[in-house]
């Protein structure tokens, strides 16, 4: 028997929603393999959180996180919450302290699933994102100078440390090589002359280790051109974490859409916890309504299997989430369906069991 601990933070807006599919994918797979146990403990922390205590969660928040095998997160924001607060406070503050340096984002247009694109073949859009998730534009470094509405000069800087870069190019490099891909490498040296230089420097030098994998390099403005006109030139995909963060929202909106798409925090060094989450957000507009798509959180569930070590499982949801998706029959409305959040779950899980 082996047992996980999993620590569940549903958040705010749609996130207890889908959050809660998730599980009940995972479970349906617990049961079936009587041997692999998942042990949930929830953490009610989120914007609801501060309105109560002040804080999104609580000071030793880190602390009680720290031995968990992984985390399982839903959605954090809130209107009334700022959000440098919500985003600061819960979100990076976990990607940082836990250093989940590596974001991995599926782009896959799976078989059933709507592209805005005519004529694509679905095969041609498959690509794994890997941001880099701890520093770069949102290192949180900068100023407001010159307070007054006339003279005002704000500073956003972008940090890059040759660690932080190193790292994440060689965990891209690592990732095709395993998977005989090729390697592109997005950036913008062009404008971002002390930045993406050195990125551009750093991934070239590390290119030289791994001569058995193909690259590219394009300029940001490019790749997000060529993602629609050509998409099938991207493999796994190394970016920094605000190009990462741009572009695969992009990249969802090719493979499905936002109610599809799921992202992976990961510390590869697997000395802390890493998270599991949709990419989008809390989407008040439609929270508590039954209508959210939980089908980007039970795709981060199949991450969350993979990343334990049971990619068998990982396949299988996933494989349930493609045939549900070709079926066509129960979807949310964003997917011109008419069932709710809880039926999809209720449908994936089934096609699990019908699948083993
Ligand atoms: P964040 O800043 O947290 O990324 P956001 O402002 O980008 O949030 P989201 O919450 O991601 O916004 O969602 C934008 C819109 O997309 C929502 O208002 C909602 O209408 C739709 N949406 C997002 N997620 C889903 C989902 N799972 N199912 C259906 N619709 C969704
Ligand atoms: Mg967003």
């Amino acid at each position: 028997m082996s047992t996980y601990k999993i620590a569940v933070i549903a958040g705010d807006g749609i996130g207890p929603e889908v959050l809660q599919e998730g599980i009940k994918v995972l479970d349906k797979i617990s049961e079936l393999d009587g041997s692999l146990k998942l042990e949930y403990t929830y953490f009610p922390w989120g914007c609801e959180y501060y309105t109560k205590h002040g804080v999104m969660m609580d000071e030793d928040g880190i602390e009680k996180l720290k031995d968990f095998d992984a985390i399982f997160l839903g959605a954090v924001g809130f209107p009334g919450v700022p959000d440098h607060i919500s985003l600061w406070d819960l979100l990076l503050k976990i990607r940082k302290s836990f250093d989940q340096y590596i974001n991995i984002r599926p782009i896959k247009l799976i078989k059933g699933a709507p592209c805005p694109l005519k004529d694509v073949k679905r095969e041609d859009i498959d690509m794994l994102f890997i941001r880099e998730n701890s520093e770069g534009e949102y290192a949180g470094a900068g100023d407001w100078l010159f307070k007054g509405k006339e003279n005002e000069v704000v500073l956003q800087t972008g940090v890059f440390s040759r660690k932080g870069t190193e790292r994440v190019i060689r965990y891209a490099f690592e990732t095709a090589r395993k998977e005989g891909k090729s390697l592109t490498s997005i950036s913008k040296g062009n404008a971002l002359n002390y930045s993406m230089v050195f990125w551009d420097q750093v991934f070239e030098e590390v290119a030289k280790e791994y001569p058995d994998v193909k690259t590219a390099s394009y300029l940001v403005d490019a790749a997000a051109m060529l993602m629609i006109t050509d998409p099938k030139r991207f493999e796994v995909v190394v970016t920094s974490n605000l190009f990462g963060d741009i572009l695969t929202d992009l990249g969802a909106a090719l493979a499905g859409g936002i109610g599809l798409a799921a992202g992976a925090n990961v510390n590869p060094e697997r000395t802390f916890p890493s998270m599991f989450e949709p990419i989008h957000g809390s989407a008040p507009d439609i929270a508590g309504k039954g209508l959210a798509n939980p089908l980007a959180t039970i795709w981060s569930a199949s991450q969350l299997l993979d990343f334990l070590g049971y990619e068998q499982y990982g396949k299988l949801v996933l494989n349930a989430v493609e045939e549900l998706l070709v079926e066509g029959k129960v979807l949310t409305p964003d997917m011109k369906g008419t069932s709710s959040t809880s039926e999809v779950g209720d449908r994936v899980a089934s096609i699990v069991s019908s699948l083993v």
